[in-house]
């Protein structure tokens, strides 16, 4: 077991501990995006938008769900 990978990745992916998303209305929503993208911007350079869908849309996707039902 490579505790020092698994560490990295739970720790270093967690939402809570990123200054955009505990500024963010849509957290625990969308908890960050995936784990796996937040990683690769983290420790592998790598720049994937990590925001769900709903981030700054939230009032129309609700609005349209309401007037779905
Ligand atoms: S929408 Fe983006 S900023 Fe907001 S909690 Fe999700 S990943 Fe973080």
């Amino acid at each position: 077991m490579n505790v020092g990978l698994i560490s990295k990745f739970i720790i270093g992916t967690d939402p809570y501990l990123h200054p955009e998303c505990k500024e963010c209305s849509i957290l625990p929503i969308c908890w960050g995006g995936c784990p796996m993208d937040r990683f690769n911007n983290k420790f592998n350079r790598q720049n994937i938008d990590t925001c769900c869908r709903y981030k700054g849309k939230m009032e129309k996707f609700v609005l349209k769900y309401i007037n779905k039902s």
